[in-house]
């Protein structure tokens, strides 16, 4: 909980040196302010201007990598598929792709994206609690790697689909561990009284039916416990209760070739280290070393949320008795996590000036008429001004995904960086664009 929850501890918040020393892909220039990896942010906030996301291209790219050298220095058979939710931009997705991660898909639209972005069906794999007939059959009709199963009924659905089409559908069951993985309680998903998965000791019987169903080939388990998670000891939990599973229905003559390990690794957003692969790997060998099954790891956040950031600028800066608000452009329709999770980010200025100047401390919030609209409290920044510019840390997952366009604010503009060079990823929404498919009945008139 610590991690999400807004600053408990009575340690003061991390200040903006340390914010940026401790995230390698940023640093101050004297004279060009905030850049990130070769890019001064300050040219993309002037050019597109703001609220705008930036993704380091290099970033992610080194992320993915050294979480696969960390799973093949532990010599484990392990591929990743990278969870789209968590960022499902389509030069995001080609990144993954071009470093080799496949995808982790929840619905139709990721599935489609992810296939646009030139990821192989034979990357892709589908999880979530309510594929509909549709969705199954444009699973099917791809022929994708395989599909996650998390109830009974899903499995009668499927079955009845493939049979229907013609075609086989490669299944793993999603396991229900019944394990609190120790994260915020809206994205837990482990625990028996979590909407995911299949309860544990219902696993074996529908393990047999699936193996009986006609169109459906039973290839091994899928767990995921939850999301932002920071220790490894629900892991290690998890995958003994699963390492069980496989040996109890090897046992019972059924044939697992896989298990899908999940996503959920944490990262450090205030100053707590995030979840190293190094030790993830080293759990994943202690339970399914000895086990000949091929593993598939599904991060999302790991992966990109380090990689980006929300640039904003000062709307204005607003006193009251004993307090400072500082209003931006940005607001809780383009970054929803601290509004729903009470999620902690980093705010830094992008003036080299303002970064080193004196700090007091200040509420961050946005436009939105909503109390609910604020990024942080008590925060220790500078005096800043009416257009200056600032950015929120690690804002590449869960960020531009989770954006609505409440108080008919448009879809902000993303650029990604990489190296010296940037690039326009995705324009900002026209006002028009909001209303452009709606229409008015002649009885409204
Ligand atoms: C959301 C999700 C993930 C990714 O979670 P992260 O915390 O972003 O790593 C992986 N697998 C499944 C099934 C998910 O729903």
């Amino acid at each position: 909980m610590a991690a999400l929850a807004p600053a408990p501890s009575d340690l003061p918040d991390p200040s903006v040196a340390e914010l940026i020393g401790t995230r390698p892909h940023l640093a101050y220039h004297v004279r060009d302010g905030l850049v990130m990896e070769g890019v001064p942010l300050v040219r993309i906030a002037r050019e597109l201007g703001t609220p705008t996301w930036v993704y380091g291209a290099g970033t992610i790219r080194a992320r993915l990598a050294s979480l696969q050298a960390a799973v093949q220095s532990a010599g484990l058979p392990a591929h990743v598929h990278y969870a789209v939710k968590a960022n499902d931009h389509l030069a995001v997705l080609r990144l993954m792709e071009a470093g080799g991660a496949g995808a982790d898909v929840v619905s139709e639209g990721e599935l489609l994206r992810a296939r646009e972005a030139g990821i192989p069906a034979s990357h892709i794999v589908f999880s979530g609690v309510g594929k509909t007939l549709r969705e199954l059959r444009l699973a099917l009709a791809e022929d994708i790697a395989q599909i996650n199963v998390e109830s009974a009924e899903e499995l009668d659905m499927l079955s009845a689909v493939a049979t229907e089409m013609g075609r086989t559908a490669r299944v793993a069951l999603r396991v229900n561990p019944d394990v609190d993985a120790g994260t915020h309680a809206k994205i837990s998903t482990g625990r028996a009284r979590d909407k995911f998965g299949i309860a544990y000791a219902d696993i074996p019987a529908l393990y047999a039916r699936a193996a009986s169903l006609s169109g459906l080939s039973p290839v091994g388990l899928a767990t995921h416990i939850g999301s932002q998670i920071l220790s490894l000891a629900p892991y290690r939990a998890a995958y003994a209760r699963v390492a069980d599973l496989v040996r109890d229905l090897r046992a019972d003559g059924q044939n697992i070739e896989v298990v899908d390990c999940g996503g959920g690794l944490g990262i450090g957003y205030r100053d707590e280290p995030g979840l190293d692969p190094a030790g993830l790997a080293g759990a994943l060998k202690g339970c399914f070393g000895n086990l000949d099954v091929r593993l598939m790891l599904e991060p999302g956040r790991w992966l990109v949320a380090p990689a980006g950031v929300l640039l904003a600028s000062v709307v204005l800066v607003k006193r009251m008795p004993g307090q400072r608000f500082v209003v931006l452009d940005a607001a809780m329709n383009d970054l929803v996590r601290p509004a729903m999770y009470e999620a902690f980010h980093g705010l830094v200025p992008l003036s080299p000036i303002a970064a080193k100047a004196a700090m007091s401390p200040a509420d961050i919030v946005g436009p939105v008429c909503e109390s609910g609209d604020t990024f942080a409290r008590g925060r220790m920044l500078p005096e800043l001004e009416a257009a200056d510019f600032v950015a929120l840390l690690d804002a590449g997952a869960y960020g531009a995904v989770m954006s609505s366009t409440y108080n008919a604010r448009p879809l902000a503009a993303a650029a990604m960086v990489d190296g010296e060079r940037w690039a326009v990823i995705r324009d900002r929404q026209t006002h028009q664009a909001l209303w452009e498919h709606e229409r008015v009945p002649d009885f409204a008139r």
